[in-house]
This record gives C-alpha cells, sequence and structure tokens, in this order.
C-alpha cells in the first residue's frame, strides 16, 4: 500500500484568507494527503474545509521552526507556504529557514496559488 503522502499548510496574516480559498477549492484532492500546517492556518483552514489538519506552533512561535525540522525528518513531503511579499514579518529568519531546508532537501514548496495549484495536478 502506498505511503499517504504529507502535506504542510502555511500562510503569514495578508494570505490567509488566500490559502482558506484555495483549500476549499482543492478540498476534494487535498483530503487524500495527510495535512499539517502552522498554528493559525492550521486551525482557519480545519474551520473551513472540515478537514483534519495537524496544528503546530503559531509561526512567529516556532511553528515554521518545527514544520522545518519535521522536512529535515523526511516527514513532510511538500509545503504550500504563502507568504507575504507585502509585509514584513517578526520571524523571518525563520521563514528563511524554512525555505533554505525545503530546498536542502528537494522538498517541494508552492508559495503562490498558481505553484500550489501545479503540484496538486501533477
Ligand atoms: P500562523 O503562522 O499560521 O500561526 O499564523 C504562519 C506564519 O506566520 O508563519
Amino acid at each position: 500500500m502506498k505511503k499517504q503522502k504529507t502535506v504542510a499548510l502555511i500562510a503569514h496574516d495578508g494570505k490567509k484568507h488566500d490559502i482558506v480559498n484555495w483549500a476549499l477549492q482543492h478540498k476534494d484532492v487535498l483530503q487524500e494527503y495527510k495535512l499539517c500546517g502552522t498554528g493559525t492556518t492550521a486551525k482557519l483552514i480545519s474551520e473551513a474545509t472540515g478537514l483534519q489538519v495537524k496544528g503546530y506552533l503559531s509561526g512567529p512561535l516556532g511553528g515554521d521552526l518545527q514544520i522545518g525540522a519535521k522536512m529535515a525528518e523526511k516527514a513532510i513531503d511538500m509545503v504550500v507556504f504563502f507568504w507575504d511579499p507585502l509585509s514584513a514579518q517578526p520571524h523571518d529568519p525563520d521563514v528563511k529557514a524554512l525555505l533554505r531546508i525545503a530546498v536542502v532537501y528537494d522538498i517541494p514548496i508552492a508559495t503562490n496559488r498558481a505553484t500550489a495549484n501545479l503540484m496538486l495536478s501533477i
């Protein structure tokens, strides 16, 4: 039996609306995956879609780092990360660490809707 893949979902505040809409649009595909995410994003997506989304800490409180650590352990197979290019983040070093670890371990990471759509379609 094929192992169920895990997708991590993260969005900065300015992009939460977008990721919730995206998740609603792709609910049928997303339910085939194990889902996790940073605290607030996970909660909002779970409430809107009814899907189970394991929540880590909120991003600014270490959630990005927790997800980065899971990526390093190969426990996360894909990431959808809608970061906000228009506002400064207090946890910018953590955001950078997450993006870096995705490259180190060659884990697909979609940082906008078009790429996230593409990632789910293949
Ligand atoms: P949040 O974290 O989902 O807990 O808001 C996201 C982030 O800012 O990295």
